[in-house]
């Protein structure tokens, strides 16, 4: 944990600001899940395969098994007849051996019999796909190489070799893989339990009516919601009112739940009940409470009582894009993520922005447009428009200084989703990747 002294006005960077936000978080130790738990984790261990895979030899196609030297020069012009002398399904040990001069009916991942080499497949064959059943002869109408349409054993996973090293990413292919060796459950850094704290006496419940004065809390769900798409757990902590021995009570219950992170929101500016860096100073220690960007300059992060905190701001757009900017690469830090970046493509601007001079992050709207993406402002840019965020798939970045990107320039864009992903909510049709 770093110490730093609070300067009043210390208005930092993002790029300082992201630095001294990820010395505070380090990969969590390993539990062990099953497979079923398994999706998303990263491995704390390498994985050994204990058997070959494909366990034995077997069929990558419907056909008939034959020797290859058998059918060297078949073709339909000159068939080569055998004599079929059983068959073979998935499943079973084949019961028969090719020798000289036969075949035998195989189906897919049927062994390979003795004898064979190699599987001719049915279109190669007078096999009428729609007349099944046994057959005493079969005409070969091309020739197989040796070890044609058959799966060697060990040709996927050979025994003992590392299947997957330390630092993998499970993704649904691994979960198979994993399946398919036999690994019912691995070793993974644990997912990291986020508490998520609203500040705010203007704020109510999202089930309440509303009364004068008074808002509903949208970013402990937009919060809770983000937690869980990096991976993260959870556990709300519901609404603070602006006083330091509220929040300080609801610290202490996140303490008590052994949470690896706050987050609270609201209460970091510079406003007269802004008590969340009061609590920060008194329970812990404070790194920075102010940083240039846009939306959401104050953005605190420190500790309490050993435990970071991010300290977001309460306008519900500002709290969800500084999420993604900070709280994301954390989160996937304590999840053993070692790419922590979030990916960016190459737009061009269809319009004129202007900007402050802080880095900006402006909610657009990106369309795909041949093979060029174009970036169009996704609606009106005030934090506190979440619809605007809502009609978003990207944020473009203007760097800090620039004061203005011209039509036609090319700009850098964080997709929140892919432009070929048309987004459900106004009025278009859905469509699921
Ligand atoms: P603050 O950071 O406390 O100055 O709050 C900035 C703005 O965000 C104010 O307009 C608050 O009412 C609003 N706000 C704070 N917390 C929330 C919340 N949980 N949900 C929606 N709006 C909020
Ligand atoms: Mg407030």
């Amino acid at each position: 944990m770093a110490g730093y002294a609070v300067p009043e006005n210390e208005l930092i960077g993002v790029d300082e600001a992201l630095r001294r936000v990820m010395e505070g978080v380090s990969p969590l130790p390993a539990e062990k899940v099953g497979l079923e738990e398994a999706l998303g984790r990263i491995l704390v261990e390498p994985v050994l395969a204990r058997e070959d895979i494909p366990p034995f030899p077997n069929s990558a196609m419907d056909g008939y098994a034959v020797r290859s030297q058998d059918v060297a020069g078949a073709s339909k012009s000159s068939p080569v007849k055998l004599k079929v002398v059983g068959s073979a399904a998935a499943g079973y040990t084949p019961e028969v051996a090719v020798t000289p001069g036969t075949a035998v009916r195989i189906m897919t991942g049927a062994p390979v019999p003795p004898g064979a080499d190699a599987v001719v497949r049915f279109e190669n064959t007078d096999e009428s796909l729609l007349g099944k059943g046994p057959k005493e002869y079969v005409s070969i109408l091309a020739p197989a190489k040796k070890g044609e349409n058959v799966r060697m054993a060990g040709e996927d996973v050979k025994a003992g070799e590392t299947v997957l090293e330390a630092g993998a990413l499970i993704r649904p292919q691994e979960v198979g893989l994993l399946a398919s060796i036999g690994i019912t459950t691995v070793e993974v850094h644990r997912r990291p339990r986020v508490a998520i704290l609203s500040t705010g006496d203007e704020l109510l419940p999202p089930e309440s009516e509303i009364f004068p004065g008074k808002i509903r809390d949208a970013n402990s769900y937009s919060l809770a919601a983000l937690v869980r798409k990096y991976g993260g757990i959870p556990i709300p902590l519901g609404i603070a009112r602006d006083t330091e021995e509220d929040i300080r009570s609801k610290v202490r219950q996140g303490i008590e739940a052994r949470v690896d992170l706050f987050l609270t929101s609201a209460g970091v500016s510079k406003g007269d009940y802004d008590v969340v860096k009061a609590v920060l100073n008194a329970e812990g220690e404070i790194s920075f409470w102010m940083v240039r960007m846009k939306p959401g300059q104050p953005l605190a992060f420190g500790y309490v009582q050993g435990v970071p905190l991010l300290g977001l701001p309460g306008n519900p757009v500002s709290s969800i894009v500084s999420f993604e900017q900070f709280g994301r690469p954390m989160l996937l830090k304590m999840r053993g993520f070692t790419c922590l970046e979030k990916p960016t493509i190459r737009a061009i601007a269809a319009e004129r922005f202007k900007n402050s001079g802080r880095r900006n992050y402006v909610r657009v709207r990106i369309e795909k447009s041949g093979s060029c993406y174009i970036a169009r402002k996704a609606g009106p840019q005030g934090s506190g428009r979440l619809q605007t965020l809502s009609r978003a798939n990207g944020l473009m970045i203007i760097p800090e200084g620039v004061m203005e990107v011209k039509v036609g320039e090319e700009v850098e864009v964080q997709m929140l989703d892919w432009p070929e992903i048309v987004q459900c909510g106004f009025g278009e049709k859905g469509n699921l990747e």
